[in-house]
């Protein structure tokens, strides 16, 4: 039987053309003409259509991406549809991606693509993308996997991916666990699936998270300006293994008073953060009054978790684990398997 993958598009560069009136690129390309585009998707199955949005993804919100999981959640239910690919601006891809990570169960394959190079780009890269991420989608193989994003010829896990790149085509990578996979040559090879939590409700979710990122010579003006606007929860971007100066420490005790969660990222690309550093405001000294820690995820990954998180429960400890439980290793294989 052939294979029927929806491709669910939103805009992004992969959608836009030069407008020479506006001097820039918009997204104007409809999801049926990138389809239309690439006459070998043909060859994999059946591709219907589904135009969502066609937006710049700098234009995206938790309240879309929560509408956004509910569509591909009410395909995936339908017996005739293999798998999804959702075309997006590859700015915001990675949140977007994370944050139907934590709401779809695993299952059908959901697959994000983008492009680098606009439409109408003399080399472009969306054909070559939508190609690989539609094969992706429409594999049996890949059930499971939770959401893929697939660029270039990598397949990355949502939860490790991030855009490393403002121009190259190769601007995506999984800085820590590197890529689940690869496409070469319309082969698929990939690495076992991830062990995975429950998933959130997307209609659920804090919506006041901000992300405030420590600098040198930080002091308490900007946290006691951020406590002013009462935040569900904060995110801190932090130095090396998220630690911060000191000047923080007096503002962010009186948020933990009130009772406002605190979760520990850092502006290091790749590595975790970690309780190490007694000093004030080093990493061991925030941890010991109640500062959570990403982990691996980058900070904006880790507001979306903590806005999801809140939306579930505010109990502390039930924070705690979510931000464990991401960090849940892939199951120990050295196996690779080509589908
Ligand atoms: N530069 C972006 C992209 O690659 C634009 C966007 O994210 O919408 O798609």
């Amino acid at each position: 039987m052939r294979s029927h993958v929806v491709v669910v598009s939103t805009g992004g560069t992969i959608a836009t053309r030069h407008d020479p009136e506006k001097n820039g690129d918009v997204p104007v390309v409809s999801g049926a003409d990138l389809v239309a585009a690439v006459p070998a998707l043909h060859g994999i199955g059946e591709v219907e259509v589904v135009e969502f949005a066609n937006i710049p993804s700098a234009q995206m919100t938790p309240g879309i991406m929560g509408r956004l999981c509910g569509v591909i959640e009410s395909i995936r239910s339908r017996g005739d549809v293999d798998g999804v690919v959702v075309t997006h601006g590859t700015d915001t891809l990675e949140e977007t991606a994370f944050f139907l990570d934590l709401c779809l169960a695993p299952g059908k394959p959901v697959c994000f693509t983008g492009a680098m190079r606009s439409a109408d780009h003399p080399a472009p890269d969306g054909p070559h993308n939508l190609l690989c991420a539609v094969k992706c989608a429409a594999s049996r193989a890949l059930r499971g996997y939770g959401v893929l994003v697939v660029l270039n010829g990598e397949i990355h896990a949502a939860r490790y991916v991030t855009k490393m790149h403002t121009s190259n085509v190769t601007a995506f990578a999984s800085p820590f666990w590197g890529p689940a996979g690869h496409v070469d040559e319309g082969v698929i090879l990939a690495r076992p699936p991830l062990v995975r939590g429950a998933p959130f409700s997307p209609e659920k979710f804090a919506e006041c998270v901000p992300i405030l990122k420590a600098y040198t010579g930080m002091d308490a003006i900007l946290p006691d300006a951020l406590a002013a606007i009462r935040p569900d929860g904060l995110v801190l971007e932090g130095f090396g293994r998220g630690n911060f100066p000191p000047g923080i420490v007096a503002p962010l005790k009186r948020l933990l008073d009130k009772g406002v969660p605190v979760v520990a990222a850092t502006r290091v690309p790749v590595g975790r953060t970690a309780g190490i550093y007694a000093a004030d405001g080093g990493g061991a000294h925030l941890q010991s009054l109640g500062v959570l820690q990403s982990g691996f995820l980058n900070s904006q990954k880790a507001r979306l978790l903590l806005m999801l998180a809140l939306g579930d429960s505010r109990d502390a400890r039930a924070l705690a684990d979510c931000f464990k439980e991401i960090e849940v290793l892939p199951e120990q294989s050295a196996s690779v398997f080509i589908a």
